[in-house]
């Protein structure tokens, strides 16, 4: 198979042709600069904090938003990485090894927040403790609910504007399926390439550079430019609703090329629809009696985990 572009041997067969290596570096990239302009993801104002795991995605939106302030002339003071680590043995200790080499390498600042030091508890021993108090819940929930709370309380305190993430096509594409199997339609406004509430002191914006990427092309990405990325799987990873719906969808894009873009183009046609009817929906922002940050019910779902495991 030979790229469509030259004579070089192909790498990636896309809906619309093969490419070679460098064909498809520069299809992707060019791809990512786009969904930035397109749906206003930054602009030189902004203090970006790139929410990181450590893992293809992260390290790839994390090297494309600092190539993207490059290329812009952006200051590069005004970009930093935030990980999570939830607490989790034998995985996330390892990505964030990989994430580490990486900022080294590409000399950008990185701040780690311990939700053992934050919370309390791993998330290893909080889920040991529900299980004996026979309150067990989804470590996916907490892993979720934790990594929110965290994410948005040290990019605010770290005084950024916006909170670039690593999802990618798939990401959203799985997502968006689950809370239509679920019937959750007001859950659906918080997805598309730019979520959370503008101009909130104590929400940071979320915004998705490879809102348009899917899951194989970001991993092809990573492995061209030899991120420091190791594929290991999170042990819990396997358990959810989720997991199943990933690999449904995969299984129907193999059959139906193009199912999982469809399914994006579908949601971003419904989006505007969807935010409207939420904003119409949804009161006033509350702040958590218990730990002062933002919530959509009196006592925020970090906290009730917290108040579980007293
Ligand atoms: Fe957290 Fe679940 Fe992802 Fe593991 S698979 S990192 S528990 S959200
Ligand atoms: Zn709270």
């Amino acid at each position: 198979m030979k790229c469509s572009k030259c004579d070089k041997p192909a790498v990636i067969a896309l809906q619309h042709g093969t490419l070679c290596a460098n064909h498809f570096l520069t299809y992707f990239e060019e791809r990512v600069f786009k969904t930035i302009k397109q749906y206003k993801l930054f602009n030189e104002k902004d203090v970006i904090a790139v929410a990181c795991s450590g893992g293809k995605d992260s390290q790839t939106v994390l090297y494309l938003t600092k190539k993207y302030f490059l290329k812009q002339n952006l200051p590069l003071k005004n970009l930093w990485a935030l990980a999570i680590d939830e607490g989790i043995k034998g995985y996330r200790e390892k990505t964030l090894n990989d994430l580490k080499k990486f900022c080294k390498k590409e000399k950008i600042t990185l701040k780690i927040i311990s939700a053992k030091k934050e919370l309390s508890y791993t998330l290893d021993a909080a889920l040991k403790k529900l299980k004996q108090k026979k309150l067990p819940e989804k470590p996916c929930h907490i892993c979720g609910v934790w990594r929110r709370y965290l994410i948005n309380k040290a990019a605010r305190e770290g005084k950024a504007t916006k909170l670039v993430t690593g999802h990618n096509l798939d990401d959203e594409a799985q997502v968006f399926l689950m809370n239509l199997f679920k019937a959750n339609t007001s859950l659906m406004s918080h997805l598309g390439p730019v979520t959370g509430i503008s101009n909130h002191e104590f929400f940071v914006q979320r915004v998705k550079p490879l809102y348009l990427c899917p899951e194989k092309e970001v991993r092809l990405y990573s492995i061209l430019k030899k991120f420091p990325v190791e594929f290991v799987e999170c042990p819990y990873a396997q358990e959810g609703y989720r997991a199943q719906i990933r690999d449904m969808l995969n299984e129907f894009e193999n059959k139906y090329r193009g199912t999982k873009q469809g399914i994006i183009q579908s949601f971003l046609t419904l989006m505007p629809m969807l935010k409207e009817n939420a904003r119409k929906g949804t009161g006033a922002l509350l702040l958590c009696k218990k730990c002062g940050e933002p919530a959509n019910q009196e006592v925020c779902h970090a906290c009730k985990i917290l108040e579980k495991l007293k």
